[in-house]
């Protein structure tokens, strides 16, 4: 055997994925990147992410979970977790004792966070105080266009939805930076500190009423909420208002090849785990999307993954079959699909490129996450990795294999240990993604087509 047969026969050759797509494939994939598109357009927080999926849900047949309910082959079920996660089932023709195939994301992404004692007035300027949400670089903030998103609920026990800085017309709001011309000490500082969480106060308005007091500007933007929204300042306490970056998504590139938007981490790969299961006929194991919340600041409280919502989902579903859980749980496979770190050439210090995921060269496999010596990592077994490695390979999907970058240089993690606790065997995947948590992220149309066709796989195997 020649040198060559040899390095053919035995060595790896990872090769850009769009040497490997057919036009056909290419064509799906831009057609995939539209509809990727107008959900990002749509959904820019968890609970938009929630609404968009139960009104689509519901519009191609899913009936909402009810206790009690059957479970037979062919049924389309969702679990709206408290509009703000939402768990959605396709009921296999096997039994639930053989376990389900689950693809779980998250939709909830870096952002402010309104206090709930927001308005202020200060020299004339009225502003909403905020605390940030999950891990943000606090200067990306400042000076760049923001919308308000949220709900609140009124004294009289009505809720109402507010959007403000999304259409062409509305206006938008903004955080200010130091001018340069007096930053001579906030220029010495270190990036944490050049501005500081409690100076991402988002302006409102500078026109006063008529009258008297240090409250007209504060007192005008009040009544303009007033009108637009029948809301009073105590409303303010019983409300989750975000605020997040205004505009639309949008192709990046002269070949058009990448997208950039707020919030691909992680609404990227839930839109995969979501599109697909959409697409897919009764499988042989029932196939389960879960789109879970507060993944951001670690998957705690009701709406996180570690909550009991998904024992009563997927408990009432094994109920219906006669079939205890805990069967279901130890035969099922989870694909956690959380984002992955796409390799930055500008950055290339942080990276170990043998182990690092690049663009455009399809979707990550991620064995572990974590930090310093994998803590907080759910580590797949071997055996696992063969599962995904063979699943993806039968469907002819252009994957790789990835890690959090340089050892030691940092980590993070995702929901997979939640359910890998819950003795659910557990692979991360998903899109590459570059400036990951800055208010624009970016990722690759062939990234995240072939992140939509893995999950796809993951629900037939
Ligand atoms: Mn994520
Ligand atoms: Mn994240």
């Amino acid at each position: 055997m020649t040198t060559e047969e040899l390095r053919e026969r035995l060595l790896s050759s990872p090769k850009n994925g769009y040497t490997r797509i057919s036009d056909a494939q290419r064509a799906e994939m831009e057609a995939y990147a539209k509809r990727y598109m107008a959900f990002m357009n749509a959904a820019k927080t968890e609970r938009e992410a929630t609404a968009w999926a139960v009104a689509r849900a519901e519009e191609l047949g899913f009936r909402p979970f009810t206790p009690g309910m059957a479970a037979a082959p062919g049924d389309r079920v969702y679990y709206n977790n408290r509009d703000k996660s939402i768990a959605l089932a396709v009921i296999g023709t096997e039994g639930l004792e053989r376990g389900v195939n689950i693809c779980a994301a998250h939709v909830d992404s870096p952002r402010l966070d309104v206090k709930p004692n927001p308005l202020y007035e200060d020299t004339g300027i009225a502003y909403f105080k905020t605390h940030y949400y999950g891990g943000i670089k606090k200067y990306q903030w400042p000076t760049i266009p923001l919308a308000l998103h949220g709900v609140i609920c009124r004294k009289d026990g009505t809720r109402v939805t507010v959007t403000i800085g999304e259409d062409q017309d509305d206006p938008i709001l903004m955080v200010t930076d130091l001018l340069v011309h007096l930053s001579a000490d906030q220029m010495q500082k270190t990036a944490s500190k050049v501005v500081a969480a409690e100076q991402l106060n988002v302006i409102l308005g500078t026109e006063p009423m008529e009258g008297e007091g240090s409250d007209l500007v504060k007192l005008n933007i009040m009544k303009l909420l007033n009108e637009k929204y029948g809301i009073i300042e105590a409303d303010f306490h019983s409300a989750e208002l975000t605020v997040v970056p205004a505009g639309r998504c949008r192709e990046v590139g002269l070949d058009r090849s990448l997208i950039s938007a707020y919030g691909h981490d992680d609404r990227v790969c839930a839109f995969a785990a979501l599109d697909s299961i959409f697409s897919i006929d009764t499988p042989a194991k029932t196939a389960m999307c879960i789109l879970a919340d507060k993944e951001e600041i670690g998957s705690v409280g009701i709406s996180g993954m570690e909550s009991r919502f998904f024992e009563r989902f997927i408990g009432g579903l094994c109920h219906a079959q006669g079939v205890n859980p805990a069967d279901c749980f130890a035969n099922s496979f989870c694909l956690s699909t959380d984002v992955a770190i796409a390799y930055d050439p500008n950055f290339a210090e942080v990276h170990d490129l043998r182990n690092n995921a690049q663009l455009n060269y399809g979707v990550a496999v991620t064995k572990y996450t974590g930090a310093r010596g994998k803590s907080g990592a759910s580590d797949a077994s071997a055996e696992a990795m063969f599962h995904v490695r063979k699943t993806l390979d039968d469907a002819g999907i252009i994957w790789q294999v990835a890690t959090l970058g340089k050892v030691d240089q940092g980590g993070g993690g995702t929901i997979a240990y939640c359910m890998a606790n819950r003795n659910i065997v557990t692979v991360d995947a998903g899109v590459p993604v570059l400036s990951m948590h800055a208010p624009l992220e970016l990722v690759s149309k062939l990234d995240a087509y072939m992140g939509m066709l893995a999950c796809k796989a993951i629900y037939l195997a």
